[in-house]
């Protein structure tokens, strides 16, 4: 069985972090496949590696001297090394990239040294291989992940069985060059040789025991999922609950591999475990209807209405082409007999939102449109949900109840999420009383 562990930057901050990791690793030996983000922050007066190296990158492009920037970073690396004991030449290194620190240096290649060093560090700390991410996490000029050259190249650096540590966040265009991916991008190199070794499970380690029902911020001492599914999760990440990159899910997805949340600070912890379906068996032990809430404010609603609107073919399509027209991201629509109901993030249509209304009478013919601020979005997500009658009509009157004023509502057919939209001044009231009802007092069974 082969399994594939990523530790974020939290997880290899110092050497007391490595020293966890090295005992993780150590402690199963289908352990096989380790991927590292760069050093995250030790506490909060210090900085992550990937932050500082950005910085580094703006100075040295309008021509600012960022020598003491650097100087942090090779502090914390060189610390890294003295503490563990290693022989790593570390300066080799440095001299290396800082004889490439000039105005056009890529900020691709610079800010990926990050996980280039941590896994250096790394691998020889756990006495493994070291592959570099450019050789074997190949793009296609799109940005996109090649999988077959990928797996090739792959395979073709898998000398023997020892353990390998790969660097995160990076991979290389087909000219060679290295391109970075999207912040927090290690999770999805993960997932990528996950899928590219057919592991058994992708074990992504971070310092959260894994997935909260809800905003520790809003609700005090939420409780863990335990079992969620890759569609749940999708759903909640959309929602702002941030635990994985976004894409991380997709590579791993297809084939079908579990992905489990553990915290390095507790490794006893089971955390959360991502399935593609959970079975009756799991399902026990899914907290019942809700698997979790999550949400976001400052959302913005455009109430156009034009008399019979209903019967003209095309009109939404027209509604929402003047909101492509300004390159606006759509979160909801709602079509009535007489009103479309456009839902957008505010800060989208800040700057265009009179051209927008413009746009639309004019184009449209619409005889109003009134524009709505401070609505936030819950979702309110659960597999557990599906078919069963009696759910949102629990989920309204509790708000109700509670004398939170529902604007909008959204469900799909396949009954995993139900979306309200309440005031912004409602946003932790909502979330905390459908937190209370149906996972504290249990009405979510
Ligand atoms: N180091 C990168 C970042 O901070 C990637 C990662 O940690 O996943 O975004």
């Amino acid at each position: 069985m082969i399994k594939v562990v990523k530790f974020g930057g939290s997880s290899v901050a110092n050497a007391g972090q490595f020293k966890k990791v090295k005992n993780i690793v150590e402690s199963d030996l289908d352990r096989k496949f380790i991927v590292t983000s760069a050093c995250g922050k030790s506490d909060n007066e210090d900085h992550k590696v990937t932050d500082l190296l950005y910085l580094c990158h703006a100075h040295l492009k309008y021509g600012v001297p960022c020598d003491s920037l650097f100087e942090i970073i090779k502090k914390k690396y060189l610390k890294i090394k003295e503490e563990l004991n290693l022989s790593i030449n570390l300066e080799n290194e440095f001299e290396k990239i800082q004889k490439s620190m000039t105005k056009n240096i890529s900020v691709d290649y610079l800010v990926s040294r990050g996980e280039y060093l941590a896994a250096l560090c790394l691998a020889e700390y756990l006495d493994a291989d070291f592959i570099d991410a450019k050789d074997v996490i190949l793009f296609d000029y799109d940005g996109k992940t090649n999988f077959d050259r990928s797996r090739i190249e792959l395979q073709k650096k898998i000398v023997s069985d020892r353990r390998v540590v790969i660097p995160g966040f990076y991979g290389a265009l087909p000219n060679g060059k290295i391109k970075i991916m999207s912040r927090g991008g290690s999770d999805i190199t993960g997932a990528i040789i996950a899928s590219l070794v057919n592991a058994a499970i992708y074990e992504n380690w971070t310092d959260v025991s894994g997935i909260l029902v809800a905003d520790p911020r809003i609700v005090d001492n939420p409780k863990r999922i335990d079992y969620i599914t890759y569609d749940e999760l999708r759903e909640l990440s959309f929602m702002g609950a941030n635990v994985l990159h976004d894409e991380t899910i997709f590579p791993v997805r297809e084939k079908k591999i579990p992905i489990n949340i553990k915290n390095t600070n507790d490794p006893q912890n089971p955390g959360t475990l991502i399935l593609d379906t959970c079975s009756d068996k799991d399902d026990k032990k899914a907290p019942g209807f809700i698997t979790g809430i999550a949400g976001k404010k400052d959302f913005t609603v455009f109430n156009c209405t034009k008399i019979n609107l209903s019967n003209e073919i095309g009109f939404l399509r027209k509604t929402i082409q003047v909101f492509e027209e300004f390159s606006v991201n759509l979160e909801g629509a709602q079509a009535g007999i007489d009103t479309i109901n456009i839902i957008v993030e505010t800060q989208e249509i800040e700057e265009d939102r009179y051209m927008i209304i413009s746009n639309l009478k004019e184009k449209l013919g619409f005889d109003e449109i009134t524009v709505v601020d401070n609505l936030s979005l819950i979702a309110v997500v659960g597999r557990g949900m599906s078919k069963k009658p009696g759910m949102s009509a629990k989920l309204f009157g509790e708000l109700g109840l509670k004398n939170i004023n529902i604007k909008t509502i959204n469900q799909g057919v396949d009954e995993i999420n139900i979306i309200i939209g309440v005031d912004n001044k409602d946003f932790e009231k909502s979330i905390t009383c459908i937190y209370d009802r149906f996972i504290t007092k249990g009405e979510n069974i």
